[in-house]
């Protein structure tokens, strides 16, 4: 059985915090040079 999940998108499990730019790997945001953090933690 196949969930959707919005937030386990294939576009990238990392999301900077401060533009919200989406990134597959963590680390720094290219963009803006903010974090990125992990949005692909489990919802039940
Ligand atoms: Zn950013």
């Amino acid at each position: 059985m196949v969930r959707s999940d919005p937030y386990t998108a294939d576009e990238g499990e990392y999301e900077c915090i401060d533009c919200g730019y989406r990134a597959g790997e963590g680390g720094r945001c290219p963009d803006c040079g903010g974090d990125l953090k992990n949005i692909s933690v489990p919802r039940e």
